[in-house]
């Protein structure tokens, strides 16, 4: 999110065995997601699934293209498409309709350019042998409403993480998560102005040291960053980090 980044979206590559194809899934694909998988080497047909978390366009907004370019350039290549079934809706009327509705093909739909998997909130998904937990966590909190994001907490052969997509410093919901992860990605707000919609890092810092001692920090701003080291974390993720989730 720094001026000089992408947005906070992350492949995950897995090889099946038996397989050696790498199978990736886009966790969220935000308007920037052109040029930030292009810096990577891929190609949207390189991407087997997209993961949506909720609707900014931080996190939906390359869907467009996405669903354009597989269905011009790339052969027809369809991803599976990922998200909480009360999302799929309000993607497709109030997000992507306008721009993917009428096409060559007649009228289309969201299932037109993707393989849509409704998911819920009881059962998560399964990935290529990981197993995702979809946690509803409270995003923006107004008097009127309050908009959800679904966090991802993912269960490797080995390793288990929790992702909390965008937000609110929540510490008592999110604690059995941070507490059970082996890693965990956390969303961090840096600056002068408290949203109110991401964790600030003024608010993280007080999470307990075995808690922070497993935290990478993202989805910060552009602003001089701390010493997230010696305040006890992980660190800042940077642009094209990988980890070894296996
Ligand atoms: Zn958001
Ligand atoms: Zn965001």
């Amino acid at each position: 999110m720094a001026a000089d980044n992408f947005q906070s979206n992350m492949v995950l590559e897995t090889t099946p065995s038996g397989n050696d194809q790498p199978q990736r899934l886009l966790i969220d694909c935000g308007s920037d997601a052109r040029h930030s998988l292009r810096n990577i080497g891929h190609m949207p047909n390189d991407i087997h699934g997209v993961y949506v978390s909720h609707l900014h366009s931080d996190h939906i907004g390359g869907l467009e293209w996405m669903a354009l370019a597989n269905y011009f350039v790339f052969e027809g290549h369809r991803a599976e498409l990922y998200a909480v079934d009360e999302l799929l809706e309000p993607l497709w009327e109030h997000s992507l309709r306008g721009g993917l509705e009428i096409s060559d093909h007649g009228n289309s739909k969201l299932s037109s350019y993707f393989d849509v998997v409704p998911l819920s909130t009881k059962n998560g998904f399964d990935w290529h042998g990981m197993h995702f937990d979809v946690i509803p966590v409270a995003h923006v909190v107004t008097p009127e409403s309050t908009m959800y994001s679904y966090a991802l907490f993912g269960h490797g052969q080995n390793k288990s993480f929790f992702l909390t997509t965008d937000a609110i410093f929540n510490p008592e919901d999110h604690m059995p998560f941070y507490k059970k992860a082996d890693i965990i990605f956390q969303d961090c707000e840096l600056g002068p102005r408290h949203s109110g919609v991401h964790a600030h890092y003024d608010q993280l810092v007080t999470l307990p040291a075995e808690i922070k001692a497993k935290m990478w920090l993202y989805h910060y701003q552009a602003y001089d960053k701390p010493d997230a080291v010696a305040d006890g974390f992980c660190g800042f993720i940077e642009p094209e980090q990988s980890f070894d989730l296996g």
